[in-house]
């Protein structure tokens, strides 16, 4: 295994498109490091310049100690698992296995050890004889991890792999592939749009917005100390409520300003973020994750806490309830509220309409967790 790093690496392809701007990424030795963001933002070009299948427009890509910029894909000791397995459907689950072994001349019997190690870890050993077209499709992406696994290389780098499974393998695969990386220790770079995949899977998750890099951190990080408003909007299910509002001066504190109402802001929360006050009397975004707002009548309210809306639509998930409610105009959505709901009406689970006393909890989020 090795560490991975670009080094303001650039993508600009003959078209003009900059795919990717200045990139700046350590990925340690057994590090697993997610990249995420919307359609179109680079991850895959970044991730197959790594591999050696895009050329580097400028910058450095460094593998282990070498800069690899010139380097053919096939001399990186890379492995890459495609989103669509690029199996060989003529050969044997053992074939497809073993194919990149054969071509780097392994011995026979080497190859066979391997093989069956490694089907022996992803649980292929009863498939190894049938063709690919008679395997589920969670089995062929095994093959596909497979493949790359037999090869013992310096790096995996897997795009979208999942993306072609159903929910409900996608969740079985996405436990497999942590255990795998975890047993194997192999520094792995994973591309998905999929925030729930990035947040689960990744040791670090980087977050890319039109080729530029916005934050890259642990997953818990992310979501409580998002580095701008983007990050904040796209990190979570449901996303984060972003509100406008106005901090004012309230005393010796300040409030916040949303609408036609206000909320307090702590005074604890402005002793640990002093530089809140330079943003009194502007306009400012506020950001609230749905399950940091409550009911008001169900917990003990602090004063200035309160919010006050009237229910659009409730949301039955199973697990929880989402209820869409809007403040000044702009929709918000908060989670976790069976009572809530129940006491909107909601017996019927649809659409349901009530004022609703919503409490927003105005505290900073531990910094590590
Ligand atoms: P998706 O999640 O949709 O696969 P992505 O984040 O992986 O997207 P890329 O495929 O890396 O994004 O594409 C980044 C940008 O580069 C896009 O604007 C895309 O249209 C453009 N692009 C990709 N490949 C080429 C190419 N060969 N020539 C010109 N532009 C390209």
């Amino acid at each position: 295994m090795a560490s991975i790093r670009l080094a303001e690496v650039s993508k600009i392809y003959p078209d003009r498109t900059a795919a990717v701007s200045d990139l700046d990424l350590d990925i340690g030795e057994g590090e697993f490091l997610v990249l995420v963001g919307p359609s179109g933002c680079g991850k895959t070009t970044a991730l197959r310049m790594i591999a050696g299948l895009e050329e580097v427009s400028s910058g450095n890509l460094i593998i282990g100690d070498r800069v690899v910029n010139r380097v053919p894909a096939r001399d990186r000791d890379v492995a890459m698992v495609f989103q669509s397995y690029a199996l060989y459907p003529h050969l044997s689950v053992r074939d497809n296995i073993g194919f990149g072994l054969q071509l780097r001349k392994v011995a026979k019997s080497e190859i066979r050890q391997r093989v069956e190690e490694a089907a022996s870890t992803l649980g292929l050993t009863e498939h190894l004889d049938r063709r690919p077209r008679n395997l589920s499709g969670g089995q062929r992406q095994r093959v596909a991890m497979g493949r790359a696994i037999v090869r013992n290389p310096h790096a995996f780098l897997m795009d979208e792999p999942l993306s072609n499974l159903d929910a409900k393998l996608r969740v079985q695969m996405r436990a497999e592939i942590s255990r795998i990386q975890r047993d194997l220790g192999v520094t792995t770079v994973y591309v998905t749009h999929d925030q729930v995949e990035a947040m689960t899977l990744g040791d670090r998750v980087a977050v890319l917005k039109k080729g530029v890099l916005q934050q890259a951190a642990p997953p818990q990080e992310l979501y409580d100390r998002p580095a701008n408003l983007f990050v904040a909007g796209f990190i979570g299910s449901p996303s984060m409520n972003l509100l406008q509002a106005r901090l004012e001066a309230d005393g010796a504190g300040a409030r916040l300003a949303l609408g036609g109402q206000a909320l307090a802001v702590p005074g604890t929360l402005l002793a640990e973020r002093p530089r809140l006050r330079d943003y009194i009397g502007r306009a400012i975004a506020v950001g609230i994750r749905p399950e940091d707002m409550e009911d008001a009548d169900l917990v003990d309210t602090p004063d200035g806490a309160v919010l006050s809306s009237t229910t659009d639509l409730v949301e039955a998930l199973g697990s929880e309830l989402l209820l869409h409610f809007r403040l000044d105009a702009s929709p918000v959505v908060t989670d976790d509220t069976r009572e809530l709901a129940r006491d909107a009406g909601a017996d019927q689970l649809g659409t349901a309409s009530r004022e609703s006393e919503i409490i927003a909890r105005c505290s900073p989020r531990s910094r590590t967790k």
